[in-house]
């Protein structure tokens, strides 16, 4: 970024992070994800750091929080310092180098405690008693919330310690436990307030209420973490103090660790990623410590945080970035979909240049333009969508989206209709539409043909070899070799392989074909009930939909599908190659009594099938297969890490099966197929 663009972000950024601070420490209310605001923090730092000469004194990255004045303030003895962050573990190797640059030691240690997601307490003892409890504040002056802190049981009024120095200093994170945090919640619902964002919020909330009698039935809890004061009495480790804190009657989070290398710090945060969800309270990351007090001497301060200490953060669901473009893609529906082009960001442990806008309603929602800020947002499996703009960000010369009037692939004008959200392009010979539907014809589920990658695809049919899936079966390996970069041996190969899914049965070629809302399990639904092409394509409509899982919308689709001329002709030159149109019917009858009709859904992982391996294999005993868990489900078979469909089925008391017990179910009629095949007559 040069000079003339850095100058007014930096402004942007500081305004827009001023703001948020406001809301978070002041109002207790924050308006972005914490995980959105460290990164524009830290955009803001690298730019100040790239032009200093626009770094001004009041900018969030020269102070720690900020200064609410509900209570009397007070001055820290010992300022409270803020961590550094590290996102990903080259940054966390990053700041290792660093400070072995200031201090080479032989020998050292990493403490890891887990990062307590609550707020910083300071809190004083006099002569043993507790005279003074403080938030943090700015870092330099807090709030003397002494009366409220006085109700935190975990915080001891008289320190369990003989002959205790003047002044001890206790530092520590005052944190509400998940169950609480929940509680409040639903009581601020029902009294019509407004909810905590998360326990944060509220720990800051209760912390700076101003009647103490609301603080003490909020069960605020407390972790010590620093000890200050007691450096005479042989204390020469964070690992130590932590211990005596324990004795002196403190809380200490027992989850800590001594790690001698990085490595052992990763795998410490591996553990906890995925361990903490089972804690009852809420953490942020990881904190790594040097362990020798003399170390950390050696390292001291920067102006905000200490040399010798990081916080490793979790993966963050949501994050900042800059849209570069908006594209369009074409599917092989016709459905156009438009995508946000990104500057590439960590999300979720990956990084993401690419985002759905989903269609124009959403990008007109949204007024999302080009070189917006953005957040994004991955949770789970779901690809990364833009939640929201952030207008405050915005360059001034930035113009609202138009969506393409005319395909960008073939040019033809774009249909959008009457009450629809999707935009579509309705040329059957479109390359993309073509170029899609030939994908999902190779694919895995479908016809299975091993070789056939988007890169032929693309190139096929741009050089004409290709205009529907039909002519695929008439490729030669003289023609497929005057494609780029094919060689002989790969020829050989595709021929053969396109030649191999001939084989492959009615369903498939069914699922194949692309028709809208047939997904695998409908087409195997179908084909189970319509043996041939031919029973299938004069069905109508109504006897479509009368077989079990096959509702109205489906039925319509298919049955306008086979009313096209283009696609007759399709299914005309797919039998003159040979491809399977038949199958077997099968009746509720031969298939397995405690299976067929009964509807199943799958979810977890399994210890030893595929789902997709436990579906067909209900499937083919005559079991239903839905995706969503609702009174009509049967049974749900589940796996390990197994989310909210186990819950549901819970909630619903739904049967539940293990790998075992459905192969168990199938298995009785397995062997009594068999004896009624010994039995039957010949
Ligand atoms: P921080 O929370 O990232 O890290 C420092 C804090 O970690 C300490 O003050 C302490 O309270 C806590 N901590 C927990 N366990 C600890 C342990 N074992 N050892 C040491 N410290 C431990 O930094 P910060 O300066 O407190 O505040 C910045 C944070 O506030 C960021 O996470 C930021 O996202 C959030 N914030 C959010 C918004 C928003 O709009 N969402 C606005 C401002 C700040």
């Amino acid at each position: 970024m040069d000079e003339s663009t850095a100058k007014p972000r930096i402004a942007e950024l500081r305004s827009l992070l001023q703001k948020a601070s406001y809301a978070y420490y002041v109002l207790d209310m924050p308006e972005l994800a914490d995980a959105v605001y460290d990164q524009l923090y830290r955009e803001l730092q690298d730019l100040e750091a790239q032009y200093p000469q626009f770094i001004s004194p009041d900018s969030p990255t020269q102070r720690v929080g900020e200064k609410s004045t509900r209570f009397a303030t007070i001055k820290h003895n010992i300022p409270l310092y803020s961590l550094e962050n590290a996102f990903n573990r080259a940054e966390l190797a990053n700041w290792q180098s660093r400070w072995q640059r200031v201090a080479t030691v032989e020998a050292f240690e990493y403490v890891c405690e887990l990062k307590i997601d609550g707020n910083a307490l300071a809190l004083t003892y006099e002569n043993g008693l507790l005279s003074r409890g403080a938030t943090r504040g700015d870092g330099v002056t807090g709030e003397d919330i002494t009366p409220n802190v006085r109700t935190i049981r975990s915080i001891p009024l008289r320190l369990n310690l003989e002959n205790p120095p003047p002044i001890v200093e206790v530092r520590g994170e005052a944190f509400l436990s998940l169950e609480v945090f929940e509680q409040i919640n639903r009581d601020r619902q029902q009294a019509g307030e407004a909810l905590f964002a998360n326990p944060r919020n509220a720990t800051a909330g209760t912390l700076r209420q101003l009647d103490a009698k609301i603080v003490a039935k909020r069960r605020l809890d407390f972790f010590a973490y620093t000890l200050q004061g007691l450096e005479s009495q042989e204390i020469t480790s964070q690992w130590q103090s932590l211990k005596r804190l324990q004795e002196m009657g403190f809380r200490v989070d027992p989850n800590r660790q001594i790690c001698a290398s990085l490595e052992e710090v990763g795998e410490y945060y591996d553990r906890w990623s995925t361990e903490r969800l089972k804690l009852p309270y809420m953490t942020d990351g990881v904190v790594v410590k040097l362990n020798a007090f003399d170390l950390q001497e050696k390292l001291g301060f920067t102006q905000k945080a200490p040399r010798w200490a990081i916080a490793l953060k979790y993966p963050a669901e949501e994050a900042p970035t800059v849209v570069e473009n908006i594209s369009i893609n074409v599917g092989r529906t016709g459905a156009v979909t438009p995508l946000a082009e990104m500057r590439p960001v960590q999300l979720a442990g990956t990084t993401v240049s690419r985002a759905t806008l989903h269609n124009a309603d959403r990008i007109a929602e949204l007024d999302i333009r080009v070189r917006d800020t953005v957040v994004i947002r991955k949770a789970g499996e779901i690809i990364p969508e833009v939640v929201r703009v952030l207008t405050e960000l915005r360059p001034s010369d930035t113009v609202p989206y138009q969506m393409p009037t005319h395909c960008p692939e073939c040019s033809q004008p774009l249909l959008r209709p009457e009450g629809e959200s999707v935009t579509r392009c309705i040329n059957i010979s479109c390359p993309a539409i073509l170029r899609g539907a030939l994908i999902h014809w190779a694919s895995r589920d479908a016809m299975d043909i091993n070789g056939l990658g988007e890169k032929w695809v693309q190139q096929f049919v741009d050089r004409g070899l290709l205009h529907t899936v039909a002519d695929l079966y008439d490729l030669t390996e003289t023609q497929l070799l005057t494609v780029e970069r094919m060689g002989k041996k790969s020829a050989q190969n595709l021929v053969e392989a396109i030649a191999q899914s001939k084989a492959q049965p009615w369903s498939r070629v069914l699922y194949g074909l692309g028709i809208r809302h047939v997904g695998s399990v409908n087409a195997q639904t179908l084909t189970d009930h319509f043996p041939t092409v031919e029973a299938l394509g004069s069905a109508d409509t109504s006897a479509i939909a009368t077989v079990f899982g096959i509702g109205q919308e489906i039925a319509q689709s298919v049955h306008d599908w086979f009313r096209i001329p283009a696609n007759q002709d399709l299914i005309d030159r797919l039998r003159l190659a040979g491809l399977q149109l038949a199958g077997e019917a099968r009746t509720a009858k031969a298939l397995n009594g405690a299976i067929a009709g009964k509807t199943f859904v799958v979810t977890g992982t399994l210890p030893t099938l595929k789902r997709d391996e436990a579906k067909a294999l209900i499937q083919n005993a005559g079991g239903k297969i839905t995706n969503s868990i609702s009174a009509k489900t049967d049974y749900l078979v589940v796996g390990e890490e197994a989310g909210s469909k186990l819950a549901k089925a819970e909630a619903l008391g739904i049967s539940q099966l293990s790998e075992t017990e459905l192969l168990a179910l199938l298995a009785p009629q397995d062997m009594a197929s068999n004896a009624d095949t010994l039995d039957a007559p010949s």
